[in-house]
């Protein structure tokens, strides 16, 4: 059986990176990470769902225990992704989605150089901050606050493989469908090569 692949997905706050992702909860052959937080949990989330929130002390203790792949400092927050869950699944066959900020996916990319990183971009800026005001789930200084760091963010698009901008929503899932799929693909050809050859 060949190893999942394991995708990055990242882009500014509000550009619908989430909404994307969680049309993939219904598909078996991929696995979204839920990743642990110290932020506090807004009335629409679901813990353990959409993420493990934690307290400071607990995501310290987790990143000395060595339990996360990577975490990163977003705002005043701390984000992370559990590290044995994403390797579980991968060797188990199953493509997982990791739904993280810029600095956390270089970090990933520095350790796991084959992950497919895939950057959302909103229409415009304005499109940007109108779906962070239409979300309602911060307040202005806060959704001030994100638009500054989205400047940084765009900044590192370049690094990325691909670029999705999020205009029609089914579109971008499709796009980022496909960007799995023909993963899948191209690496189960490759590794029929390889099958091919030491079987001859
Ligand atoms: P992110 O995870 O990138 O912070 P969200 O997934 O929470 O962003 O989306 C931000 C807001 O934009 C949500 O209210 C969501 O319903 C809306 N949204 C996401 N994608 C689209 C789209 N393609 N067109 C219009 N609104 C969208
Ligand atoms: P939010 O507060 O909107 O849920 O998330 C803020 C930012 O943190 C988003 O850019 C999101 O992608 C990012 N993020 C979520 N989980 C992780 C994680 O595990 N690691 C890193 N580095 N960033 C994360």
């Amino acid at each position: 059986m060949n190893k999942g692949n394991l995708f990055i997905v990242s882009g500014p706050s509000g550009t619908g990176k989430g909404t994307i992702c969680n049309e993939f909860l219904k598909f078996d052959d991929v696995y979204l990470s839920v990743s642990v937080t110290t932020r506090d949990k807004r009335n629409d989330e679901v813990e353990g769902v959409t993420y493990i929130y934690d307290s400071v002390d607990g995501f310290r203790s987790r990143i000395d225990n060595d339990m996360m792949l990577e975490w990163a400092q977003y705002g005043d927050n701390f984000y992370g992704t559990p590290k044995d869950i994403v390797q579980q699944k991968l060797n188990a066959g199953i493509n997982v989605i990791l739904e993280i900020e810029v600095q956390g996916a270089l970090k990933v990319k520095e350790k796991m150089p084959e992950a497919v990183m895939v950057f959302i971009l909103p229409p415009s800026m304005e499109i940007l901050r109108q779906r962070l005001i239409n979300r309602g789930r911060e307040e202005k200084e806060e959704i001030d606050k994100r638009i500054d760091i989205a400047m940084g963010e765009l900044k590192k698009a370049e690094l990325y493989d691909f670029i999705i901008v999020n205009d029609e929503l089914s579109e971008s899932v499709k796009s980022l469908r496909k960007i799995i799929d023909d993963r899948n693909k191209m690496m189960n050809f490759v590794n029929n090569l390889i099958e091919e050859y030491k079987n001859n």
